[in-house]
């Protein structure tokens, strides 16, 4: 049950600091750009297992950051568990490590992956800054296409509620 998030332009929210840390949850996120874009979620033999909509979404993010003299730098970590709502203690530190470097952590992520954020940099000055606007849940067809490429074929966002409200209409 991937979350549906849609970016949000967090240019004026960035401006004042002057090392920006991109931590990223690797799950829903990339799902959801990928539907945006209408580009595949994964194309193994020219992108490995990176979704390439979310590649190049980091990557336009920084770019101007690092135009305007503001160091970036991105941060995402996949074992043993990719998803920011789930990480373990381990995995919590070591954003810690890494986001004393930073002024400012932008979180690629959904409400919990923030929070996940907030809670481990609580006692640092490091401001955490939510990157995304989450709408609700997304339901979606996984199509395999070879050699090794696969698409999402999405179908809608779902708020809370929707799916009832939605079947109730039916009835
Ligand atoms: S933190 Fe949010 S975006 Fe990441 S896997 Fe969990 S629900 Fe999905």
């Amino acid at each position: 049950m991937p979350v549906h998030m849609e970016p949000r332009d967090v240019s004026a929210d960035l401006e004042n600091f002057n090392s920006v840390l991109i931590a990223s949850c690797p799950v829903c996120q990339p799902m959801c750009l990928a539907m945006q874009h209408d580009s595949p979620f994964i194309e193994f033999f020219k992108r490995g297992l990176k979704t390439g909509a979310f590649e190049d979404y980091i990557q336009s993010i920084r770019k101007p950051l690092e135009q305007r003299g503001i160091r970036t730098g991105a941060y995402a970590i996949h074992i043993p568990t990719p998803m920011m709502c789930l990480w373990t203690k381990w995995q919590r530190n070591r954003l810690l490590k890494r986001a004393r470097e930073y002024e400012a952590v932008l979180v690629l992520g959904c409400d919990s992956a923030t929070y996940t954020a907030q809670e481990v940099l609580k006692n640092t000055d490091c401001q955490v800054i939510q990157g995304m606007n989450m709408i609700g849940t997304t339901n979606a067809t996984l199509k395999f296409r070879f050699p090794m490429t696969f698409n999402l074929d999405m179908h809608r966002a779902l708020q809370t509620g929707g799916a009832h409200k939605h079947k109730a209409t039916l009835e």
